[in-house]
């Protein structure tokens, strides 16, 4: 099967509404300058909570080729939940994603495997794919190796799924995030092909062609065609370098540095 490489930018907490509306501009008018097409790589970017309706309007109004989708979202639905956003307001504003289990909120706000689960499955029941976060960080490494902790942190999530669930998956090796020191290509693939097994096994064969799986940690222009080389890496979830138009758009157009 083939799947559609999907280039992700986490814009993290940078850029107010203002900026983000000035950053996919020159996104879209840097990759139509590169005759980019979007049946041959997807590309999303996860602004702010507050940028989503100025993004939504600017992608719509100049019909760019663009997803985008939120960094989190609340596991509740409405209620007495301050300060949470719910996949129902985000479906409302046209998101296609939404990130669900980043490490920056497992280790900054507690978020445990249960609680990825609930949001996951929260995203799903408004149509939103949400993009599973997984990785380990170096004493997990040190302690298990390198996919012991993504593997059983994907399991709880997918056992509380539906088999024909629409969801990307997002490897991120904790030490590699914002460290500059990103996993050799090889050891991408490596926690990537253990994932889409584990995917195999807990929803069939079906699903585990289709989801794709991401790289995320230090991926730079310099770096993305080696790790879209392996098999089982199928994008990859960008932060520092998705914030620069230029760095991020030689990103999406990997395909011209990968020689076949
Ligand atoms: C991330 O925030 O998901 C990430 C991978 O960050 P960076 O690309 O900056 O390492």
């Amino acid at each position: 099967m083939t799947r559609t490489p999907l280039m992700a930018g986490n814009w993290k907490s940078n850029l107010n509404h203002q900026e983000a509306v000035v950053l996919v501009q020159k996104l879209a008018w840097t990759l139509k300058d590169a005759k980019y097409s979007a049946s041959q790589v997807e590309v999303a970017v996860f602004p702010p909570f507050t940028d989503i309706r100025s993004v939504q309007t600017t992608i719509e109004s100049d019909r760019l080729e663009f997803a985008y989708g939120a960094q989190d979202l609340s596991p509740f639905d409405s209620g007495a939940h301050t300060g949470d956003v719910s996949g129902e307001f985000l479906a409302k504003l046209g998101c296609t994603y939404v990130i669900v289990g980043h490490s920056e909120r497992r280790t900054d706000h507690g978020e445990d495997d249960e609680t990825v689960a609930a949001k996951s499955r929260a995203a799903l029941s408004h149509g939103l794919t949400p993009v599973i976060c997984v990785g380990e960080t170096a004493v997990d490494r040190e302690a298990h190796g390198a996919s012991a902790v993504p593997v059983a942190q994907l399991r709880v999530v997918l056992e509380t799924l539906s088999k024909d669930s629409d969801i990307v998956v997002a490897y991120e090796p904790v030490w590699a995030i914002g460290s500059g020191q990103a996993a050799t290509p090889l050891e991408a693939q490596e926690v990537c092909a253990v994932l889409r097994a584990t995917i195999a096994e807990v929803m069939g064969s079906d699903a585990a062609d289709r989801t794709r799986i991401l790289y995320g940690g230090s991926v730079k222009s310099q770096n993305i065609a080696s790790f879209m080389r392996e098999k089982d890496v199928d994008g990859a979830l960008v932060g520092g370098a998705s914030l620069d138009v230029d760095e991020f758009s030689r990103i999406v157009q990997f395909p011209k540095h990968i020689i076949a």
